[in-house]
């Protein structure tokens, strides 16, 4: 990432020219003076199956209206109705692909593997290839009010599709049981554990206070960490241990749903950016978090990008100084002076304004 001025052009949805200055004429242009630009933002980790009732939005409230170019619904539908899901999804003017829950029904419960009857893998792998340009990964939630008395099962059965199905795979963690490093124990590098930062006593910080030797090895062997800041799961102190112990997260995602996105303390992906920018994360650092490593880490591979031949997704964002007050996921409020300002995007070349789900409680 570099703070020149550049000139971009996009031209049948894919970018035609990066450099100083384009010579062609366009049919569009946006003067986006005083504004960074990067590839689109892509948030790994959100819930926008409008039609369901614990956890759904609208995948527009949560994409392009503030600066998100792509999003990735983690493990809201399963096999039996992540059809319904991919109709609506396409509708929208936001990039959706989606994770698909090894249960078969998805998040309509919270309790979605509590019964393994629901866990087919020969049904799951079918739909897998018939939805090959749609399923990205798979998602497994591994916590207490999710798993039932399951154990480490549901993960392990997980493992095994996702070695037939060729797919990544995204880890929730929360609550225990399973114990942490049960579940850390089955984890490969290029395994995805989603709230990394959460504040619960089975998260990764141990008593003293430090990252446990069992995450640190995790880390160290390549399984990636990611944000899913959501309603409950990120922490200020956590995230703030971690990065002085130079155990940095490889992706930022929201974990948005309406209520959160509505209510905060998520509200969308600029104001995540923004909380780990006052943690301490440079903005060199944090742009590649929601671009080239989600594209990389969910295979993407013209997206995430500022290049010609690249997919025409662009974010334009500001950085601006005025007092904001970040709150966590356990009610703890932090005050910075500089905030991440989604300003609009491109999806293909069509242009959307954007902004902060903040700015609507100034109304
Ligand atoms: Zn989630």
């Amino acid at each position: 990432m570099n703070h020149e001025t550049i000139e971009l052009a996009i031209s049948e949805g894919k970018i035609s020219f990066v450099g100083n200055h384009y010579e062609g004429q366009a049919k569009k242009e946006v003067d986006a003076k005083g504004a960074f630009l990067s590839a689109g933002w892509i948030d790994s980790h959100v819930h926008c199956f409008q039609d369901l009732d614990l956890y759904y939005d609208y995948p527009d409230q949560i994409g392009v209206t503030k600066g998100v170019t792509t999003v990735i619904d983690a493990g809201s539908t399963g096999e039996n109705t992540i059809k319904d899901f991919y109709k609506l999804a396409k509708e929208a003017e936001t990039n959706v692909y989606a994770l698909m829950n090894i249960s078969k029904e998805g998040i309509i419960r919270q309790d979605e593997l509590a019964d393994l009857r629901k866990v087919n893998e020969i049904l799951n792998l079918a739909r897998i290839h018939e939805m090959k340009n749609f399923i990205v990964g798979l998602k497994v939630r591994m916590s207490k009010s999710v798993i039932g008395d399951n154990g480490i099962t549901p993960l392990k059965m997980a493992k095994e599709l996702q070695q037939r199905a060729e797919l990544p795979l995204m880890i929730h963690i929360g609550s225990n049981p399973p114990e942490l490093n049960e579940i850390f124990n089955e984890l490969d590098a290029g395994d995805v554990v989603t709230h990394c930062f959460n504040g619960k006593s089975n998260g990764i910080l141990g008593d003293d206070g430090k990252v446990k030797a069992f995450a640190k090895a995790a880390y160290e062997r390549g399984v990636r960490f990611d944000i899913g800041h959501g309603t409950d799961s990120f922490n200020f102190a956590v995230a703030r241990e971690a990065f002085n112990e130079n155990i940095k997260c490889h992706t930022v995602s929201t974990d948005t749903y309406i209520r959160n996105r509505k209510n905060g303390p998520v509200y969308d992906l600029a104001t995540t950016l923004t909380k780990l920018l006052h943690i301490g994360y440079p903005l060199e650092e944090l742009i590649p978090m929601v671009t080239e490593v989600p594209a990389q880490t969910w295979g993407f591979k013209n997206k995430g990008k500022l290049e010609v031949g690249a997919d025409g997704d662009i974010s334009l964002f500001k950085l601006v100084n005025e007092e904001v007050h970040l709150v966590d996921s356990n009610g703890n409020v932090e005050v910075t002076n500089e905030a991440i300002i989604p300003v609009g995007c491109t999806v293909a070349g069509k242009y959307f304004t954007s902004f902060t789900e903040r700015e609507g409680l100034k109304k």
